[in-house]
């Protein structure tokens, strides 16, 4: 078999991404061991036979030591003991996107970022699909990068990377690459705001094309002058570049130079940051040649995704939405200030729905936001506490704003109905955006939206 005298290839990590990884280099004919900290993993029973090494219960760090190889998975930390001898042993550490870039004969659009990745890789693999290209969506999203290999006709893959996955990654070659963004998130795992913005930016190692968000210079990557870009941003935008246009009567388009795409009402998705959204996906398209025409009929029609700023109903008067894929004061902001934006100039406020695993976030950034928008602020989760604190600090405007520690979605469901009762509400929106991770109460962003809208949809029938 090919590989067979090339040494021991280790899997640390069962997930999904460890389990593709483990039938990718057993049908290369590599010799495979798996390790994983739980003692009996839920995916181990679909491991190919020809796995026989597998050490479960620990991260088995002798047999990291005899690794020709180490392929890690995303929620695994470098800095695992066992992990981090191997390194230092001088045993190459990869994640399964270094073998899907080796691997990997079609261009790819690859994308990252603190927020928006899913929709926009989601987004442009409709233009893509929608264009009549055999295209692949996957990496963070859905299925693993290397599941999509198996499909022998694809002609395009749209990544989406998350962090982790690209701090081992090298030379990914993309044929576009962007970072959509940069907001402070999982600094628990990178230390500070440097190392989360070097692993972000290794997307962009060997990529032939660049996409650039003009309002985070962040996002701006280290590479040759020459090399083709295009920027998005929220004016008008230079030649060839995209951006947004306002008529003298207060009508925004999204352009690309001084030509006018597409009229913003005609999107379904709200909101300044997925006007920034769509431009992405339409530079990234361009960029891997996808036709303007069919992208923007692709456009017009996509509603976005559940669980992000997504409208679940209205009881009594009082619109409720769901954005529990808010996991950092980047994506809370945006929704805060998108929904802001249509509420409070018609003297409406909302009531914002806040906390979780806060992750070692600065809350007080999200202070301004909240004073401008919001007169009710209800508190959930393990972090709580810690949150009003640093809201507090920032200088909230306790007089406008009233905190409320609620500690469960079920106590904070009692309290809307306290405060919605009572005639001096201004709440027209309630928004579950809470900036923090779920892990304390939910088994995911996922879960906790789902409990939002069962809890919605209660009020409605009492
Ligand atoms: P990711 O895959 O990066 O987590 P999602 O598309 O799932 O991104 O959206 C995550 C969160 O970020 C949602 O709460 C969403 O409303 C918010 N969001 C979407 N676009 C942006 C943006 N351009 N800037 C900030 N937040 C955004």
């Amino acid at each position: 078999l090919l590989h067979k005298g090339s040494g021991l290839q280790v899997v640390v990590g069962l997930g999904q991404s460890g389990l593709s990884v483990a039938h990718y280099l057993t049908a290369q004919g590599y010799q495979v061991a798996v390790t994983d900290n739980q003692v009996s993993p839920t995916l181990a029973d679909q491991l190919p036979a020809a796995v026989e090494i597998r050490q479960f219960g620990a991260i088995d760090a002798e047999l990291l030591q005899q690794a020709a190889r180490i392929i890690i998975s995303p929620g695994i930390s470098l800095k695992t003991a066992a992990v981090a001898a191997a390194k230092d042993a001088n045993i190459p550490v990869v994640s399964d996107i270094q073998l899907f870039c080796e691997a990997c004969r079609v261009p790819i659009i690859a994308i990252t970022g603190s927020n928006a990745k899913s929709t926009v890789t989601t987004l442009v693999g409709k233009m893509a699909a929608d264009a009549g290209v055999n295209v692949g969506v996957g990496g963070n999203i859905g299925v693993p990068a290397l599941t999509l290999l198996s499909n022998s006709e694809m002609e395009l893959a749209v990544i989406e990377l998350s962090s982790f996955q690209l701090e081992t990654v090298t030379n990914l070659g993309a044929q576009v690459a962007t970072v959509l963004n940069m907001s402070p998130d999982h600094l628990d795992r990178h230390g500070d705001m440097l190392g989360y913005h070097q692993a972000k930016h290794r997307i962009f190692q060997g990529a032939k094309s660049v996409v650039i968000n003009r309002e985070d210079a962040l996002t701006r990557p280290l590479v040759a002058d020459n090399l083709p870009r295009l920027s998005t941003g929220i004016h008008a935008p230079d030649k060839g570049q995209y951006g947004l246009i306002t008529d003298s009567e207060g009508q925004t388009y999204l352009a690309r130079g001084t030509e006018r795409l597409l009229s913003a009402d005609k999107l379904r998705i709200k909101g300044r940051h997925n006007l920034l959204n769509a431009q992405a996906a339409l530079a990234l398209g361009e960029l891997a040649g996808l036709p303007l025409d069919s992208m923007l009929n692709t456009l017009q029609a996509f509603t976005g995704l559940e669980h992000r700023c997504e409208y679940v109903a209205t009881v009594d008067g009082i619109d409720y939405f769901n954005d529990s894929k808010g996991t950092n004061i980047g994506s809370t902001m945006a929704a805060v200030e998108g929904l802001g934006a249509v509420y409070a100039p018609k003297d409406g406020k909302l009531l914002l729905i806040l906390g979780g695993q806060g992750k070692g976030q600065q809350f007080g950034e999200l202070t301004p936001f909240i004073n401008q928008y919001v007169s009710q602020v209800l508190f959930i989760g393990e972090d709580s506490q810690q949150i009003e604190q640093h809201l507090r600090a920032a200088g909230i405007r306790d007089d406008d704003v009233s905190l409320h520690q609620c500690q469960t979605l079920e106590g904070a469901f009692a309290m809307i109905k306290q405060v919605t009762e009572s005639s001096l509400s201004q709440v027209q929106a309630v928004l579950l955006s809470p900036a923090c991770a779920s892990f304390d109460q939910f088994s995911g962003f996922a879960a906790r939206g789902e409990h939002f809208s069962q809890l919605v949809k209660q009020l409605d029938n009492v």
